[in-house]
């Protein structure tokens, strides 16, 4: 069997640790922390019928679309549904990004870019961070397509809005792709300033995260209609399944759960970083629900270790190098992600205790 060279080649990624011990507290992921809302679990048990296993869903998931439309302010039409967000992003490079093509995205950010690139088997650029995560060192050479995941992971971090302005226009015609996986937790977004009725930007949203559903596997991207018309004819024809469409609508439609548990994980997010940083951790400002530590003095693979240990899991990380203004040694921290406030509490226990 002869198997694409550059599949052999790349080494995959890697997702997070999940451990299936239920004493653990899992910090690592960036899971709500709190359960979706009960509307889902009803969705899902109503939706779950004989006959409607034997059928296939909707294509386009048109409740969803309604529904999201309804509540967001946008036509229905410029939203396309994904089994979970990662499945758009493989659906735009796959529209966008030809054989030998160029994928750019910053550094440090989410590592899956580069794996789509790999698989497409299109070249790969990576752009640093200014120090203050605001913008990029320089705006890039014309990509097939640039993501932008704002907020930044493991950052947490937003880039300024008229660094954003600038990136569209210097990108343009072709696209950008803002990754809102965390927008719902940061004070502006995509939407807010406009973005969705640009026509070279593409805005991708999560249920994995603000809503709480990261086991059903389901997220959407928000464009101009002409565009999703394209990527429909690229996607699966049933890409996202009964029970998931079913429990992401009943999701968007239940605002009111979704505001509180995204007002209490801000809450406690603010509340974590200044007793963290009282602790001696240089933690970033975040727009996200996980906090990006770091403390160039201490061997932090050793504290993960400790943590889980002591079963806290949270994520170690390492980049071959970070935003301008570090040295070139290795770009290391933990990305914590915001737990309840009691799982919170422990872990600040534990840190006090292991540092
Ligand atoms: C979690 C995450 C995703 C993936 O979300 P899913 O909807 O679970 O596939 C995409 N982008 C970033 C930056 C993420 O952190």
């Amino acid at each position: 069997m002869t198997l694409r060279a550059n599949i052999r080649a790349m080494k995959g990624y890697t997702p997070g640790e999940q451990l299936n011990d239920p004493g653990i507290i899992k910090l690592n992921t960036n899971e709500n922390p709190y359960p979706p809302s009960p509307r889902v679990v009803e969705a899902i048990q109503r939706a779950l019928t004989a006959n409607n296993l034997r059928k296939y869903p909707q294509p386009l998931g048109d409740q969803f679309r309604q529904a999201a439309a309804a509540v967001l302010g946008v036509d229905p039409e410029a939203i396309l549904v994904g089994n979970g967000s990662d499945d758009l992003l493989t659906i735009l490079t796959r529209a966008f990004v030809p054989e030998g093509g160029l994928i750019a995205s910053p550094t440090p950010s989410y590592i899956l870019y580069q794996s789509l690139a790999e698989i497409q088997g299109a070249r790969f650029q990576t752009l640093r961070f200014e120090a203050d995560w605001s913008r990029f060192a320089e705006i890039p050479a014309a990509a097939d397509i640039t993501f932008l995941p704002n907020p930044n992971s493991p950052s947490g971090t937003v880039v300024a809005p008229e660094f954003l302005a600038q990136l569209v226009q210097k990108l343009e015609p072709r696209p950008l792709v803002l990754d809102e996986a965390y927008a719902d937790f940061a004070d502006s977004n995509g939407l807010h300033q406009g973005w969705s009725n640009t026509p070279n930007v593409i805005l991708t949203r999560s249920f994995s995260k603000s809503y709480a559903l990261a086991g059903i596997r389901f997220g959407f991207a928000i464009a101009r209609p002409v565009w999703i018309r394209e990527f429909i004819k690229v996607k699966d024809s049933y890409n996202c399944d009964v029970l998931s469409l079913a429990a992401a609508t009943a999701a968007i439609q239940d605002q009111a759960y979704f505001q509180e548990i995204r007002a209490k994980i801000i809450a406690t997010r603010e509340r974590c970083a200044v007793q963290l940083r009282a602790l001696g951790w240089d933690v970033t400002p975040s727009q996200a629900n996980f906090l990006w530590c770091r403390r160039p003095d201490r061997d932090l693979k050793t504290i993960y270790e400790e943590l889980k240990r002591r079963k806290i899991l949270v994520r170690y990380m390492s980049y071959p190098v970070g935003p301008t203004g570090h040295d070139d040694s290795p770009y290391t921290g933990l990305r914590i992600s915001v737990g309840t406030d009691e799982e919170m509490d422990r872990l600040l226990a534990e840190l006090k205790a292991i540092v």
